[in-house]
Formats: C-alpha cells, structure tokens, sequence
C-alpha cells in the first residue's frame, strides 16, 4: 500500500469509485445520443440529429474533462497522504512494518529497522512470520514456541517478541490491524514500540516478589505456589510428592560470634549446596531465617529421599569457608509426604516442621521423617509455650525451689542451687520440659530474669539463718549468648542487694564452646561481678578438658550419671575409677567439686573414700530433695552433721 501512495505522488492514481460512476454514465448518455444520431451524414438527417449530436459531442468532452479533472485531484490527493504518511511514519517513534496478504513485508519504517536491526530490503525478503513469536510468557521470557500461526496474528494486540538481526529477542507492545484491501491484496499494518525497560522492571518486580534477595532463592510465596501447583499435578498423575524443611543448627550462634556479613554469607553458600544436592526440576527455597525448604516431585521411594536427606547432611557438615574464616555448621531436616502426611502446602510444611523439630531433639545434623506421634507432640509443646506466655505476662506460675548443697565433712549447709518449677494452677512443669520451650519460644531471657531475681531475694533471706549460703542459679545456653547478660547481673545484685561472690552461676560445658572470644569476654565480665563459675552436669557434655585451663571456672559439679556408677562393693572398679580422677583433676587445678545426684549414703561412703581430705559438697536426695523457701527458712537443718556421723569412716 506504502508503494501505492508514494507511486500516486508520482503519476494519478485510479479514480475512486464514487466519482467514476457518474461520469460512466454521462459518456453513456453521450454514446445514446451519438448512436441515435449514426446516420447524421445524411443531409436531412444532419438538420434533424445536429443539435443532438452537437449536445452529444459536447457531453462527452465534458465527461472526459469532469473525468481527467477527477482523475487529477485523486492523483493530488493520493501524492498528497503518500507523502505525509511517510512523512509520519518516518519520524514515528514506533515501528510499522506493512505486511501483504502472503506475510511478506512490503514496507518498514526507520524505527522498525532501528529496532530490528534488518535493512528494508532485508526485511522485503522475509516473511514477518520469521519475525514473530507472540507473548508473554510466564517467566517474562520469549515464548520457546515456533512463530505463531498467521490466523494469531492478524488481529493481535498485546505483548509479543521479534526476532533481530543478531538473533535476540525484543519484546514489544505490539498492534496488528488487517487494512481495507488495495489492488490485489489484503494488507496488514503492523505497530510495535520497544518494552524493554517494562519488562526488566517487571523482572525486578517479580524477582523482588518471588525470590531471596539474599540467596536468589525463591522465596516462601513462589515455593507455596509451586507446591500448589505441583499437588494439582501429582493428583492428577496419582503420585507422590515430598516436602523437606532443613535448618542450621547453629546459625544464630555462628551469627553472633561471626557476626551479620558472614552469617549472610554462609546462608548464599548453604543456598548453593543445597541446590548442588537436587535435581533442577526440584525447587529450593529459603522460607526465611536459616530455615530451608525443598520440593522433590515424583518421588515415591522413602529411600531415594532418605539417600538425598544424608546427601544434603554430608555436605552442611563440611566446614563452609566465609570471610571471617572457616565455620562448621548442620542442619536437621524434617520430612512430609504427599499425600500420607498432609494434602495441602501448609500441612506438608507443618508436619515437615514438628519432623524437624524432633530431628533437632535427636542430634544435630540428624533427619526425620513426619509420624503422627509428632504432631501430637508438638501439640503438647505449643500447649506448654501458651502457657509460659500467659504466665510470663500475667506474672505467675513460675516458682523457685532450692536444693541444699552439704560439705561432705561436716554436714554444713554451704548453699542452694536454685531450680525451676511451672506451676499455673495445670499440670506442673518440671525445668526439662519447659525450659527448652521456653529456649525456643524467645522466652528464656524473661524466665531467666525472674528466676535470677527471686533467687537473689531468697538468698538474701536464708543470711539470718544460714549465714554465707550462696545461690547457684543455672544459666542456659541461650542467656549466656545475651550480650547484656553481665548488665542483667550486676542490675539485678544491685537491686536485690546480694554481694556477687554469694552468686554462683551454673554452666553447661556446651555453653563453653563457643565462639572463644566472646565466651571468655563475657566469663571475664562475670568474675569481674565477683560471681562464682560452675560447670553443671560435667563429664556429659563435649570432651575436650582444654576449656578448664581456658577459661577460669571455680566449681566442677560431676553429673550425677558419675555419682551413680559409684560402686559400694569393690572400690577398684571402673565407675570410682572415673570419680576419683574427676577429682583428682579438680584437685590439681584447684576447683571447687561438687557431687550431684547422691542418693544413698553408701555413695557417701565411697565419696568420702575418695577424696580423702579433699573438701567436696554433696547434692542429692541423700540430705534433701529441692525444698520450698519457705522450708529453707524455717524447717530444713542447719547442719546435716548427725547424718553425717552415721556414715562410718
Ligand atoms: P541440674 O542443674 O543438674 O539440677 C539438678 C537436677 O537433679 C534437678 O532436677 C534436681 O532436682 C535433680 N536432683 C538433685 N538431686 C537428685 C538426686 O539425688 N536424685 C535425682 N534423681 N535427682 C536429683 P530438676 O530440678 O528437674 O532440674 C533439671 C535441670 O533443669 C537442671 O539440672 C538444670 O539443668 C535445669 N534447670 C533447673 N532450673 C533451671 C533454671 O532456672 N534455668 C535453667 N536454665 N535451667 C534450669
Ligand atoms: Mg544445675
Ligand atoms: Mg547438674
């Protein structure tokens, strides 16, 4: 058509067809009229028809003139809209491509090249099917299909990508409008501008909404999308799909003595091992924190997952390398399957969740997959932290009861340890069940507090009877990693008025192996207060002594599963053999011992063998079971003396 309106510039074009009837029919009349008149040579004949035939002739010149002056202002006017269409279509800032009947380009404008990147006569020569896939795709990417038919595109508005001369992809906004016909064939006009820039803003958009920033994951709402879409599919097919949840174990630690930059690094390089251990039609994603999720479709088999879960354990148990140096870290991994173990996202994820949380309780960097026993479990345990909650807030519940700790010579009450009790008016929680919720829920600092606060006021108010008694107060692992735990200390003694050495603080050896630094940073804060250092349970935790010569500790308290390997009998076996080196090492490193977990007074007896002049402190049901202050105040013994001189020597 653009050929046809730049040739109409240079000679007339047709006549259009509202002004070519009238002038057929005036030439028509015009021939009657001379027809009528065919024998006018004839004299007579001339004086009759002259006028007509004068009249016809003169009609018919007229019907020319009327017709040549027709054809001319067409001619005009087609020149003209030649001339000023590719005029526009020369400065326009989309690209319009003239597209025949047959799908050949006819005609492109300057933008269409530019954008393409094909000369014009390059694009003559092809056909805009070469050109065209029609879009979009899902992913914002060109569609993978061959070029649409050309029934899609002859009336198509939307987005599309063409094809360039250096073989990309352009998308576009693209308009395909069918022109009236011209000549001898149907035209199409095709207008297109460049989307570039929307599209990558789109990307971004997306990226954002549906991946990590931080690992490039997708992230919790494209992974719940696509395990939506894949239980459609496994329904359908009749198969299974499995759901793992991982998380470190130690990444909050790693976190806080690394600090934020390595904790982040180490999460992109789990990412990466992660993905390594899948197969690419499977999906990773991080739910948020350092918990990971994992989609594995068509597997049925629990041994090719159990296979992938010591797969992934294998490889985040070898030491990942961030800036700051090399860290070791774990994860637990918890499993669901569908359809036995939950049929939406939410359950499989659930249930995947309490699986790992029992695989936490069995060992790090160990895996689980989901039974119901679980859930009623974790039941139970939401139960437990509602409670600890409303009790926290509603200030009771919590209640502290203290066990004597005796000199083994004498009798002599030396202190207290300080345990914890739930009792809300339900069920009463002893320190083992609620204390790990209580971890976990972010709960501890706010028990601990209390805890600490009520057994300095206690201590304080045993003085009158028990003159020099301190308290030992147990400190989890998760209040040590506080770094405001010294402050919380020395606000508390001051509150309460009780002198720091009367404070012992009992720790887990676990607590010890930390990130060194800080640990003993803030054990250096800690004696600073004059408190006392205890290792609670020792013997059972990691088995490095290295961290006795470390850090400076005062009290070793051996674990009463050493207490109960005490032989009565025979004084040459292993279980004595045990204790008296415990002590023996104490004794060397001049610390302070106490035995936990004592029942009988032949474990006394034995004890007392031991440690010869040593002086030890006992702890056991043996003297008394942990006791209400009230009783410490008023009716507990002073002195345990005559049980004492029971015990033959
Ligand atoms: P632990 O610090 O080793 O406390 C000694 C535990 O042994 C206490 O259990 C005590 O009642 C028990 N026990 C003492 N003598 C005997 C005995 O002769 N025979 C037997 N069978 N048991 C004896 P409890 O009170 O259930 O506390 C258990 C653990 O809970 C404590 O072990 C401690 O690690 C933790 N815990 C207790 N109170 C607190 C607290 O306020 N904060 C923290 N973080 N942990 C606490
Ligand atoms: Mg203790
Ligand atoms: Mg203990």
């Amino acid at each position: 058509m653009f050929k046809n309106l730049k040739a109409a510039g240079r000679s007339a074009g047709p006549i259009p067809s509202r002004y070519l009837w009238p002038a057929l029919l005036l030439l028509a009349i015009a021939a009657v009229w001379l027809l009528g008149g065919l024998d006018w040579l004839n004299p007579s004949a001339q004086a009759r028809w002259g006028p007509a035939v004068n009249l016809s002739v003169l009609l018919l010149l007229a019907g020319m003139l009327f017709v040549g002056l027709q054809q001319r202002r067409t001619g005009q006017k087609f020149r003209d809209q030649g001339m000023l269409l590719s005029g526009i279509t020369d400065h326009l800032g989309a690209g319009v491509i003239v597209v025949d009947g047959l799908g050949a380009m006819a005609f492109s404008n300057p933008e269409a090249r530019r954008l393409l990147g094909f000369s014009a006569t390059q694009l003559e020569e092809m056909s805009f099917l070469e050109l065209l896939l029609v879009g979009p795709t899902e992913e914002d990417s060109p569609p993978v299909a061959s070029p649409a038919s050309a029934a899609q595109w002859k009336n198509y508005s939307g987005e599309a990508w063409l094809k360039t001369n250096d073989n990309q992809s352009l998308p576009v906004d693209l308009t395909i409008t069918p022109l009236r016909q011209i000549d001898s064939g149907a035209f199409f006009v095709a207008v297109f501008i460049d989307i570039r820039d929307r599209i990558e803003a789109k990307q971004q958009l997306r990226a954002l909404a549906y991946y990590d920033t931080l690992t490039g994951l997708a992230n919790r709402s494209l992974f719940f999308d696509r395990v939506r879409v894949a239980i459609r599919r496994a329904r359908r097919a009749k198969r299974g799909l499995v759901v793992l949840v991982a998380d470190l174990d130690n990444f909050k630690q790693i976190n806080d003595s690394y600090g934020h930059a390595s904790g982040d690094e180490l999460l992109a390089k789990v990412a990466q091992i992660l993905q390594s251990c899948i197969r690419e039609s499977d999906t990773v994603c991080r739910l948020g924190g350092d918990e990971f999720a994992i989609l594995l479709e068509s597997v049925d088999a629990a041994q090719d997952v159990m296979h992938l879960a010591k797969t992934i354990s294998a490889a985040l148990g070898q030491p990942v390398t961030v800036q700051e140096g090399e860290v070791h870290t774990s994860a637990s991994i918890g499993i669901a399957f569908f359809p036995q173990d939950g049929e939406s996202v939410e359950d499989l994820l659930k249930n995947a969740d309490v699986a790992l949380y029992r695989a936490k309780e069995t060992g790090l960097g160990s895996y689980q997959f989901f039974t119901p026993d679980m859930a009623r479990a974790v039941v139970e345990r939401l139960n437990i932290e509602q409670r600890l909650r409303a009790g926290i807030e509603g200030n009771h519940g919590l209640t502290l009861c203290f066990q004597p700790k005796v000199d083994l010579r004498d009798g002599r009450v030396l202190g207290f340890e300080a345990l914890a009790r739930w009792n809300d008016g339900g069920r009463a929680l002893a320190p083992a069940q609620f204390i790990p919720i209580a971890e976990k829920a972010g709960l501890i600092g706010a028990i601990g507090l209390r805890v600490l606060r009520d057994a300095c006021s206690a201590c304080i108010a045993w003085q009158e009877r028990f003159p020099g008694a301190g308290v030992a107060v147990n400190l989890s692992a998760v209040q040590f990693r506080d770094a405001r735990l010294p402050q919380t200390i020395a606000r508390t003694l001051a509150e309460t008025g009780l002198p720091g050495h009367l404070l012992e603080l009992e720790l887990t050896e676990s607590i010890l192996l930390g990130q060194f630094d800080q640990v003993n940073e803030t054990l250096t804060n800690l004696r600073q207060l004059g408190c006392m250092l205890s290792i609670d349970d020792f013997g059972t935790g990691y088995s490095s002594l290295a961290y006795l010569q470390r850090f400076s500790v005062n009290v070793l308290k051996i674990d009463k599963s050493f207490i109960d390997g005490l032989d009565t009998e025979v004084s040459e076996v292993t279980g004595n053999t045990l204790v008296a080196a415990i002590l023996a090492m104490a004794h060397a490193l001049k610390l302070g011992v106490v035995a936990e977990g004592v029942e009988h007074a032949g474990q006394l007896d034995v004890l007392r063998r031991l440690t010869q002049e040593v002086p030890i402190s006992v702890q056991g049901y043996v003297y008394s079971r942990p006791v209400a202050l009230d009783e410490v105040l008023f009716s507990l013994p002073l002195s345990f003396e005559l049980f004492s001189n029971h015990i033959e020597l």
